[in-house]
């Protein structure tokens, strides 16, 4: 291998190497958070690039959450790997159909639906059945958990009975909605997010020259969080495949936390059964968080029962030891809130950048009073799936350009002709009045310039750092994959904020500062989880909760939801045992409420005219039906077909279904 490859091994611990290394065959890296998987599987790929051994456009890089992917397609790139495929199955899956479509079945592809339960209500009130919200939503998950479990309507009564499911209503009745649902599907010509994998699975299946092709293409796979393959996944990882084994996974069975959804670990445990030449790695040496996290982190999952927790590996810290992590009880809601913004305010003051800050939560549900708390606190935060600066309309429309010059190429505009990629950026806006001179004065046309100026900085700076990482000079449509990937993983230039998100968006993410919030029964666990399996999930999501922060973890609830409430809440049952020698203490709400008398500060109203309106992110229409603000979506505009979108939704639903529940 050459120097320029071996140089990618340094910094890998000696078992992160043989997983680098190992370029041949099945690989299998068992390991739990923060061990360094995702950056062991990260170098692996970039390693056997730089060597010569994987062609760049033949590998395919599968992670679960969008962010995920963008982070990896950043990683890799400043590895000198970029041309790597790095997508969630859902956006992989989506590329290929658009692309085969036409030729299998003709046409343009169909229109996607996110919203699985006008349908599903629409197919129960023909089949002369009535469905209340809390049904209709339970019923809706139904269907989702028979489709990636490639359960047929028919056979619904009969998997669900096998797999223990708790039907909501009579399983024949659901079989029945199921199959009206799927009906409506076909009139209205519609398909909805697991149909996307359905159909590429069937393409792939009844077509050999379409899965020769995609064969030809992809020939080395690796899939990370690997404990959250669903079945169907599964399989449409098989078809990728076709028989080779050049496949390398990584996962925690312990931060299994998409169970609901079909997801299972047990593809992963039962690796080595299936290949039984494979080169299995453990990795146990934690290089996130301080010894006080892992301590914490390794407490959680003591308590775990069940198949996961069969498999558990102890982790050892590497870290310098740092401040212990903080427990705090409030009295009520707005008082953890305040306080937790006057603390994330307290951490950037010394020093601790924003954008290294997290706030987690259970359901979605829970994070407008803590973005009123952090916006009343003056501190900039970013809700997952909600990036200002690629909001901005000139820079939405500026990224339509770029991606359409991108597409045409240089042949179709001189002005572009083998100029450097600021230059092309600088053209294409040029094109549309942009000048490299600001506008005098201030005002909006100012702050449009700025936003404009800041691409041409950012095409400087990515083709600078390219430049330094050896590799060739970019081309205008790597600028714009780069533009995608930060607009993903919500990096902008020019705003930096407080992360807001939940556990569920924080899988395989980093922060040195973790705030987990809301920890109470009901919410953590979650009210509808009922039985012992679906409580391990809830404890899981705390143990991935805890594993995000490298230094600084707060946990904290409150007795109350209001001030002056009845309290009643209780402390998540997680929490037993492992405060014990933790520091923190009890912060009580102060008479009439943490933010003293509010008049109608807390009104939706008001909120409204603190934050601006809400727009649709795709037409940027103002918002004001309750349900369309949720999904920051108008109803009857078209999908943007966002890979972030599926996530974003299961989100929504959590957060639904806590608010119905
Ligand atoms: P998760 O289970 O949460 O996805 P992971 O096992 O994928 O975690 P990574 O995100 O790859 O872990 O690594 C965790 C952190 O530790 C990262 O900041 C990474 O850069 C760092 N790290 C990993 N391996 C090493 C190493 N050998 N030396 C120094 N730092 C490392
Ligand atoms: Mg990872």
């Amino acid at each position: 291998a050459p120097e320029s490859a071996d140089a990618v091994l340094d910094g890998l611990d000696p078992e992160q190497r043989a997983v680098a290394t190992a370029l041949h065959g099945p690989v299998c890296v068992l390991a739990g958070a923060g061990t360094g998987k995702t950056r062991a599987i990260t170098h692996r790929i970039a390693y056997g690039v730089r060597a010569g051994i994987l062609q760049p456009g033949s590998v395919l890089a599968v992670t679960f959450t969008a962010r995920a992917a963008g982070e990896m397609r950043g990683r890799l790139r400043r590895l000198g790997a970029g041309g790597v495929q790095a997508r969630t199955f859902h956006s992989a899956a989506l590329r290929q159909l658009q692309f085969f479509w036409p030729r299998v079945i003709g046409g343009e592809l169909p229109r996607l639906v996110d919203r699985k339960a006008p349908l599903v209500a629409e197919s129960a009130t023909r089949g002369r059945l009535r469905l209340d919200r809390t049904e209709l939503r339970d019923v809706t998950a139904e269907i989702e958990w028979a489709k990636v479990t490639q359960t047929a309507a028919e056979d619904y009564p009969l998997a669900a009975a096998k797999a223990g499911r708790e039907a909501p209503r009579d399983p024949a009745e659901i079989a029945r909605v199921y199959a009206g649902y799927e009906e409506l599907k076909r009139e209205r010509g519609v398909l909805d997010f697991e149909d996307v994998l359905l159909l590429t699975v069937a393409v792939l299946e009844d077509r050999p020259d379409v899965a020769d092709q995609v064969r030809a293409q992809y020939q080395h796979f690796v899939v990370d969080e690997y404990q959250d393959v669903s079945p169907l996944q599964q399989r449409l990882l098989d078809l990728w495949l076709g028989g080779r084994d050049s496949l390398c996974v990584v996962g925690d069975a312990g931060q299994t936390i998409y169970s609901f959804t079909g997801a299972t670990p047990e593809y992963l445990l039962a690796f080595r059964t299936r290949y039984p030449r494979a080169t299995v790695v453990e990795l146990v040496r934690d290089y996130r968080s301080t010894p006080q996290v892992v301590h914490l982190a390794n407490g959680v999952l003591a308590g775990a029962r069940g198949k996961a927790a069969a498999h558990r590996l102890e982790l050892v810290a590497q870290r310098e030891p740092g401040p212990a992590p903080l427990f705090t009880e409030y009295a009520d809601e707005p008082a953890e809130a305040e306080g937790t913004a006057r603390r994330v305010r307290q951490l950037i003051d010394t020093g601790v950048r924003p954008s290294e800050i997290a706030v987690l939560y259970r359901v979605n549900a829970q994070s407008e009073i803590y973005e009123q708390a952090l916006a009343d606190a003056g501190v900039p935060y970013q809700l997952r799936g909600a990036e200002r600066f690629f909001e901005r309309p000139e820079v939405r429309e500026a990224g339509m350009l770029l991606r359409g010059a991108a597409r045409a190429g240089s042949g179709a505009d001189p002005t572009l002709a083998d100029a450097d990629v600021p230059g092309q950026v600088r053209a294409v806006l040029g094109a549309r009045g942009w000048s490299p001179q600001p506008p005098a004065g201030a005002g909006a046309a100012r702050d449009r310039w700025e936003s404009l100026a800041a691409l041409v900085r950012l095409a400087e700076e990515f083709c600078q750092a390219s430049a330094r990482a050896g590799g060739p000079a970019p081309t205008l449509a790597d600028f714009v994959a780069e533009l995608d990937a930060r607009a993903a993983v919500q990096h902008a230039p020019t705003v930096e904020g407080v992360t807001l998100a939940s556990l569920h968006a924080a899988k395989g993410l980093e922060w040195d500062a973790v705030f987990l919030v809301g920890l109470t029964e009901g919410t953590l666990p979650i009210t509808y989880a009922r039985t012992d399996e679906q409580i391990e999930e809830e404890r899981r999501l705390l143990y991935v909760g805890v594993t995000r922060a490298r230094v600084h973890l707060a946990l904290s609830w409150a007795l109350s939801r209001s001030p002056g409430g009845r309290g009643g809440r209780r402390p998540s049952r997680f929490l037993t045992g492992l405060r014990r020698g933790a520091v923190g203490g009890v912060v009580a709400g102060r008479p009439g409420g943490a933010t003293g008398s509010r008049g109608d500060a807390g009104t939706e109203a008001a909120r409204r005219r603190r934050r601006g309106p809400v727009r649709c992110r795709v037409c940027g229409r103002t918002l004001s039906e309750a349900g369309e603000i949720k999904l920051m979506r108008c109803e009857d505009c078209p999908s943007d077909l966002d890979e972030s979108l599926y996530e974003r939704l299961r989100d929504w639903r959590a957060g639904r279904a806590a608010e119905l529940g």
